[in-house]
């Protein structure tokens, strides 16, 4: 009897975990860099990259490269279309490595940001700005990041940025709006692991301002399931919450399947409309596009 149970508990678990999310996926901060695609050393291109995407259930990607070109073969590429899968290309605002740290006071850059502008790509304009790092929050202040904040409110262009808490208020700041309409996506929603009650004040403060959650730390606990403070968080702002793969080297590239696999697993324990729209829903409504 005793073993029987034992075996019956092997097979249904006390606690039936909750299936995991099955649904769309939108790739809020995906990077497809010279390295993954130039040349015979570039190990993945578009061809293994759309398969990627393709079996993770990702229909919709928001697409930025260093330099532009990665962003500009994915937009273009007939792949890409056969997948049905959805290219929202942002500009980098980086040619180099060395731009890193340099870009929030080289004219150059701002330059080059309007020439891209200007030009668009074959799934159409750019959509946004970034994804940029600002390693010191003061450099928030520098004057082409001032030039950028202001040109993307006016444009409508959507600011994907990796930043700390202070930097969101400061480049919030040179907006017109003072960050009213302002629509930013916070890269990883602080990877310094700001709290949480900081991240809650800064989505009250801004009501456009959208979390994106690759590499937030003390996002999930045991088993891969959200953590109780964030699954609070989440459950406040649904609607302001996206998913990212953040391939900002080959070896995210390598681990795409796995990354998407551990989204599903903590979307699965949440309520199924809930899911969707940190999965899909909300960058697919923060871009116009249709459901697939
Ligand atoms: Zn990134």
């Amino acid at each position: 009897m005793r073993r029987a149970l034992g075996a019956a508990l092997l097979a249904f678990p006390l606690f039936a975990a909750a299936a995991d999310y099955a649904g769309p996926i939108f790739d809020a901060h995906l990077h497809y860099n010279e390295e993954a695609w130039n040349g015979s050393a570039g190990p993945h291109p578009v061809p293994d990259v759309v398969a990627r995407m393709k079996r993770n259930g990702v229909h919709a990607i928001v697409a930025n490269s260093r330099p532009n070109d990665g962003t500009k073969n994915l937009a273009s590429a007939a792949e890409v279309k056969q997948a049905g899968i959805t290219v929202v290309p942002f500009v980098r605002l980086y040619r180099n490595r060395a731009d890193y740290d340099n870009w929030f006071r080289d004219e150059t850059i701002h330059q080059m940001v309007l020439t891209e502008l200007s030009r668009g790509t074959a799934s159409g304009a750019f959509r946004g700005l970034g994804e940029f790092h600002l390693y010191d929050s003061a450099n928030a202040d520098g004057p082409v990041a001032r030039k950028l904040m202001a040109l993307a409110e006016e444009k409508d262009l959507v600011v994907l940025a990796h930043v700390d808490d202070v930097a969101i208020d400061k480049l919030m700041a040179h907006t017109a709006s003072k960050g009213q309409k302002a629509r930013v996506i916070w890269a990883h929603t602080g990877i310094g692991g700001v709290p949480v009650a900081r991240v809650d004040q800064l989505f009250a403060r801004y009501p456009l301002l959208m979390g994106e959650l690759s590499y937030r730390p003390g996002l999930t606990c045991e088993g891969g399931k959200l953590c109780p403070e964030w699954r609070q968080l989440l459950t406040k702002y649904a609607t302001r919450f996206l998913l990212g793969s953040d391939t900002w080297v080959n070896q995210r590239w390598q681990y795409y399947d796995d990354t998407m696999k551990g989204y599903r697993v903590w979307l699965g324990d949440l309520p199924a409309d809930m899911a969707r729209r940190i999965a899909w829903d909300n960058g697919a409504n923060l871009f116009g596009l249709k459901t697939p």
